[in-house]
């Protein structure tokens, strides 16, 4: 009998591939490369992984060739501003975050988006920069770029440039320097809006609840303490990302208890200075491996 397989698109080189990889293997499934380095295959669940051009993978998903696919969530809202559909996300995934910039020389002078009319704008986003400019009420010139957008303005392709930035360094370098945010990018599990079988629905389901704990319990942290009865409601507020912790009691202690709690955002050095002053005592932080 031929198994049914769940398809898994993600990027096959680049800056999401490892992470997706990643993701994959922390979700608790293990990948075997296959003959090709086009594909990957899961051992222990029917899952096969697709290794594609990032661009590519709205169109696999939306075609069925794949049936979820990892991508940022710009590629996908550049489909989408297109007219394109048959894909949708599921969840943001936390990693590959950057944002769709408009940037310019160091010297422009940007005083809000009435600064970009009569000018020319160069891009690989044409749907997003057109749906950005048109809400803004701009008329600028869109000169459509497959790749290597920041080198437009010095070639006199165009005034200014609309590009993902992560860190800056490279527009920096290139004399740019980022003055407007079209959109937030972040890598992003997405899936095809068609039915599927209803076991491949079930793995699905369960491989995306999997992500969903990695994804959880990368910053969170559980976190314990000992601290006066008095002090559990200023406690309660200062935990990240905490729901109502639990309370336990101390033996021999009417005035004490100790708080566990699990905190969904990081933790840092000020939130314990916070809990000592408090009142807290004996503050430990332990990592989460799993969680769901
Ligand atoms: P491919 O060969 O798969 O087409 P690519 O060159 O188009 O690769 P990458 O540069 O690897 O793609 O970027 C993949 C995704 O990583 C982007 O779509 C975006 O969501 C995210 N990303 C994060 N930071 C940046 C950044 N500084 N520049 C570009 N993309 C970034
Ligand atoms: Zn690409």
């Amino acid at each position: 009998m031929n198994q049914k397989r769940l398809h898994l698109a993600i990027q096959k080189s680049g800056r999401l591939a490892e992470r997706s990889l990643e993701l994959v293997r922390k979700a608790g499934f293990r990948v075997n490369k296959s003959a090709s380095d086009l594909a990957y295959s899961v051992e222990n669940a029917p899952i096969d992984i697709w290794c594609v051009r990032d661009d590519d993978i709205p169109t696999f998903v939306a075609n069925g060739v794949a049936d979820l696919g990892i991508v940022g969530r710009n590629v996908l809202a550049e489909r989408a501003a297109g007219g394109g559909d048959g894909v949708r996300e599921i969840m943001p995934l936390g990693f590959g975050r950057c944002r769709l910039c408009i940037a310019g020389p160091e010297r422009f002078e940007y005083r809000g988006p009435g600064s970009l009319n009569g000018l020319r704008i160069a891009t690989t986003y044409p749907n997003l920069l057109t749906q950005f400019l048109s809400a803004a009420g701009v008329q600028a010139e869109i000169v459509t770029m497959s790749g290597a957008v920041e080198v437009a303005p010095r070639l006199k392709l165009a005034d200014l440039i609309c590009d993902l930035v992560s860190t800056g360094a490279t527009l920096e370098a290139n004399g740019l320097a980022a003055f407007e945010t079209v959109m937030e990018g972040e890598a992003t599990l997405v899936r095809s809006t068609r039915e599927l079988d209803p076991d491949l629905e079930r793995l699905l389901e369960s491989l995306s609840s999997r992500f969903r704990g990695v994804c959880a319990s990368q910053d969170a942290k559980y976190v314990m303490m000992n601290a006066p009865r008095s002090a559990l409601p200023r406690i309660a507020e200062i935990l990240p990302g905490a729901g109502a912790p639990t309370v336990l009691e101390l033996a021999g202690r009417d005035d004490a208890v100790a708080v566990h709690a699990v905190c969904q955002e990081s933790v840092f050095w000020e939130t314990l200075e916070a809990l000592k002053e408090a009142g807290a005592s004996a503050i430990l932080v332990l990592s989460i491996e799993k969680l769901m």
